[in-house]
């Protein structure tokens, strides 16, 4: 370096140079750099510096854009330089390529006009201070690592300048290759230059880099988006550029449906791989007559399939206060079923996302399953839809069927899903018990796919074809007789049993909900039409017969519709229902009280018998004549009830003596038995200590009682087995005016069911075997 600046030829002040005002350019010593120059002083300043063999100085101006540049306008710190090559060019540019000597200051700027000089102070370019080798070194390995980094980003950089660096040990050396041969800015660069101790050299150089890096790196995320959103728009343009001229080609102009459809698909929320399918129909539907089937098929389908929820959830919110209160106000009394709900309820609030729990609500019809469901949904804020199984019997019911079939039609499930027009509404699967399955498919397996959470976040519809998400939908299920749940479905279900309804409460049901609700339902005021206590008890006791309420309010919407028309044609102003009138309005009483016995009497007993209408008051007679030993059933009693019939003639022929019954009796008799109402089928083996007591009386003479009702199945051995329904039975036995009810000694623990207004009016014997029932039933001579 030396060498070369005594080799020079300064003749007027050493420490003067022409000079070279730079724009967005920082030279450095040893630093090889060509650049045009275009300013009549910066091309004066070379050709002067050459005829008179001179070095220049360089210094970097601080804004670009300054045409004539005074010392205010330059950095304080520039760069001695020789001129290698000068290459004149025509419109007076000038290229000149240089080589950096060393580092200098600038003391005083002259500008005479038509060139500029200065003169400068020669500073060393590293300050020869002692610096922290391991410092260095970790500076070193830092550098090289943001380098790489850096690199990365222009894949035409020389291999060998990409080594050289990368295997570069000493610091000043990494500096310059590195400084000399990255494009940083040119602030940057004459900070770097300024620097003279190597460490800090380092350390600004590192932050420079990884800053520019980074900066490489967002800029290379922007690309790619921008590309990717252009790479859409552009198949898009191109689909819709292909089915104009298909259209010009057939003469026609339908096509802004297929352009229509395709605008829809690309605004669904939904994966590419659908996205893609249904383009692929839109395509067709483009290509094919607008007139054709297939393209109405198509047309179907992609309007059915657009108009589906993807995506729409209702901002499912739950306040357990809140759903208490909308539960009590749509429902009277169901205390457990209410509590169970708002447990449901709680975790759902704990953990939105729980899977795997299905609650199915159980009980008789009427008594307000479907209305419960309605109510949850509410509480849930979700939207409700209700899907009926009932009679479903064929697959395809669910699924739907391919759209290839003529009529074809999405299945029920993805129907609710739409109708709700939300992916997470409350689904209500009615009648559950009631699907059935032939040779058409089982409906049981699809709908098992539909309750699985591991299976239903994909659904697939055969008509919809693409997989929709079940998995965020909340379902509920309701089932009149839990038996009949297909075991694979029951396995996933927790049941909710819904007793069936005490006279009591359906009162009250009628006067707080159902009422009002036909009131309303009829337009009219509360001030309009009255029904009195006892109008309503006796519509309960007289009109209906079931274990819910769905009679009871079709007899109110009777009197409603009757008493709005008398109000409507201005023949009275209000109306007031009182028991006489209801003769009128709802014609002859179609039910007496229950046919129990009145008086004490020979072969007959009050069975206890549990039907879809809740429990009934079910008298069995028996009848002993002189005959051949047939034994005669009659008024439609099932299989398992003529066979209660034989055990009990068995088991009385084995202690026949003990009650003076003639041991020869199912020789020379004919014995007939009978239930009456014999119209309604009954069957179940509860009838059996029933069938046994009126046996024995009516063999033995012996009076039954007629305050005494019972319910039990019997072995051949006499023991009485435990039954169902107890609470039920004995509402019936309550409402009959029964004194004493004998259940079986298992069915003790089940008392906890039972009504509390039952339980103190009736007297209760626990019956372990037959000689039980007959001490309590029969009236000893
Ligand atoms: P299910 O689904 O069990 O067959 P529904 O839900 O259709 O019965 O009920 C029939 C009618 O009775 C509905 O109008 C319902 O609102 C009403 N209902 C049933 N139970 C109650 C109750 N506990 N409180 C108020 N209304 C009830």
């Amino acid at each position: 370096m030396e060498q070369i600046v005594k080799s020079s030829k300064n003749t007027e002040n050493d420490n003067i140079f022409y000079t070279i005002a730079m724009r967005g350019m920082v030279a450095f010593p040893k630093m090889v750099l060509h650049f045009d120059v275009s300013r009549d002083k910066s091309c004066k300043a070379i050709e002067y510096a050459v005829k008179e063999g001179k070095k220049l100085f360089l210094v970097t101006q601080h804004e670009a854009y300054v045409d004539n540049p005074k010392a205010s306008d330059l950095y304080k710190v520039g760069v001695v330089a020789e001129i290698k090559q000068v290459l004149k060019m025509p419109d007076h540019i000038i290229k000149v390529l240089v080589e950096g000597v060393y580092r200098a200051n600038l003391v005083r700027l002259i500008d005479d006009g038509s060139v500029l000089k200065a003169e400068v102070k020669r500073t060393p370019t590293y300050s020869r201070s002692k610096y922290d080798e391991v410092e260095a070194q970790a500076l070193v390995r830092s550098v090289k690592d943001i380098f790489e980094r850096y690199s990365s980003f222009f894949p035409k950089m020389p291999r060998e300048l990409f080594t050289s660096v990368m295997t570069q040990d000493n610091p000043v050396k990494l500096f310059e290759a590195v400084t000399f041969n990255c494009a940083l800015n040119y602030r940057d660069k004459q900070t770097l230059l300024e620097e003279s101790n190597i460490i800090n050299k380092l350390s600004v150089l590192f932050a420079c880099l990884t800053s520019e890096t980074e900066i490489l790196e967002l800029e290379n995320l922007i690309n790619e988006q921008t590309k990717n959103s252009i790479d859409k728009g552009q198949r898009e343009y191109y689909l819709r550029e292909q089915m104009r001229v298909i259209q010009e080609q057939l003469g026609e102009d339908d096509g802004d449906d297929a352009f229509n459809y395709i605008n829809d698909i690309m605004a669904l929320k939904i994966d590419d791989k659908s996205r893609e399918k249904l383009l692929k129909e839109a395509d067709r539907l483009a290509k094919l007559p607008a007139a054709s089937q297939e393209a109405f098929v198509i047309k179907n389908y992609l309007d059915t399939v657009l108009d589906l929820p993807w995506g729409v959830c209702s901002k499912a919110k739950i306040s357990l206060e809140k759903a208490e209160a909308i539960l009590e106000k749509e429902h009277y009394g169901l205390k457990k079923v209410k509590e169970r709900i708002l447990e449901f309820l709680a975790v759902h609030m704990l953990n939105p996302d729980i899977k795997g729990q299905i609650i199915c609500l159980s009980g008789p019809p009427g008594i307000g399953k479907t209305s419960i469901a309605k109510s949850v949904a509410k509480a849930m804020g979700r939207k409700y839809a209700r899907v009926s199984l009932g009679g479903v019997r064929d697959e395809a019911d669910i699924r739907g069927h391919r759209k290839t079939y003529v009529g074809a039609m999405p299945g029920r499930i993805i129907t609710a899903i739409s109708q709700a027009e939300s992916s997470n509404p409350l689904i209500l699967f009615d009648e559950i018990d009631k699907l059935c399955s032939d040779i058409k498919g089982d409906p049981s397996s699809a709908m098992l796919e539909v309750l699985d959470s591991e299976q239903n976040n994909a659904f697939r519809d055969h008509y919809i074809e693409v997989p929709f998400d079940l998995s965020k939908a909340v379902f509920l299920t309701t089932a009149n007789d839990v038996s009949r749940i297909p075991a694979p479905l029951l396995d996933r279900m927790e049941i909710i049993e819904l007793p069936s309804y005490t006279a009591e409460e359906k009162y009250h049901i009628t006067k707080e909900h159902l009422i009002p609700k036909q009131l309303k339902e009829h337009g009219l005021k509360a001030s309009q039409l009255k029904i009195t206590d006892e109008a309503i008890n006796d519509i309960i006791q007289f009109y209906t017969k079931e274990a819910g309420v769905r009679n009871l309010e079709r007899k109110i919407a009777s009197i409603c519709r009757k008493s709005a028309k008398k109000i409507a044609s201005g023949e009275v102003k209000r109306i007031s229902v009182k028991p006489k009138d209801l003769k009128d309005m709802l014609g002859i009483r179609r039910y007496t009280e229950d046919l129990s016995l009145k008086e004490n009497k020979t072969g007959i007993v009050n069975g206890l018998a549990w039907t879809s209408v809740g429990g009934v008051i079910m008298p069995l007679e028996v009848l002993v004549l002189k005959g051949t030993g047939k034994v005669e059933v009659t008024g439609s009693l099932g299989d398992v009830m003529k066979e209660s019939a034989k055990i009990a003639v068995s088991y009385v022929r084995s202690f026949a003596e003990k009650y003076g019954i003639n041991p020869d009796f199912y020789k020379e008799n004919d014995i007939h038995i009978h239930a009456p109402e014999g119209a309604v089928p009954k069957d179940g083996p509860s009838a059996g200590v029933t069938m046994t007591t009126a046996l024995v009386s009516a063999l033995s003479g012996l009076e039954v009682r007629a305050d005494v009702a019972m319910t039990g199945e019997i072995t051949l051995h006499g023991k009485v087995l435990p039954i169902g329904g107890l609470r039920e039975k004995t509402m019936a036995a309550y409402k009959a005016g029964i004194k004493t009810v004998i259940i079986p000694e298992a069915n003790r623990a089940d008392l906890e069911e039972v009504d509390d207004a039952v339980k103190e009016s009736l007297n209760f014997v626990f019956a372990e075997d037959l000689s039980d029932v007959l001490d309590t039933a029969l009236i000893k001579k």
